[in-house]
């Protein structure tokens, strides 16, 4: 979701949407977005929103940058996730070690990623597990 003037710390995110028994689910939907790294949507346009389709493997990929937080929000990332003919689901990706994580009232640690820092910037991990 990287373009042209989009500034922050990078991030590097991938994983796998998995079916309850742990098959990987192929051409599911991952539908991205979020804040920019001063805490604003683009409510107009869609920068920093982007989908893709998780390959044989049940594997997506999405470089974008760290989320700033906004007034009430902790630092977090929107994501719909479909596998073929499934109901949808709608959840957010947390980050470890954030102050403000605490304040969030719909703040949950079951969605923190796995996140390492790099001299490129974070590199995290979030598997999805997909119930039908
Ligand atoms: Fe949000």
């Amino acid at each position: 979701m990287i373009e042209s003037g989009t500034t922050g710390t990078r991030l590097f995110l991938s994983g796998r949407v998995l079916t309850l028994a742990c098959a990987p689910v192929t051409g599911a939907t991952l539908d991205f977005w979020q804040a920019d790294a001063r805490g604003v949507y683009d409510n107009s346009g869609y920068r920093l929103r982007g989908h893709q389709l998780t390959d044989d493997g049940g594997r997506y990929s999405l470089e974008t940058i760290v989320p700033g937080e906004y007034p009430g929000r902790t630092e977090h990332i929107h994501v719909k996730v479909q596998a073929p003919g499934k109901t949808v689901l709608t959840t957010q990706l947390y980050f470890p070690g954030v102050a403000r994580n605490q304040q969030d009232s719909i703040f949950d640690a079951h969605l923190l990623l796995t996140v390492q820092d790099t001299a490129a910037g974070k590199v995290a991990i979030f598997d999805f597990v997909t119930s039908g």
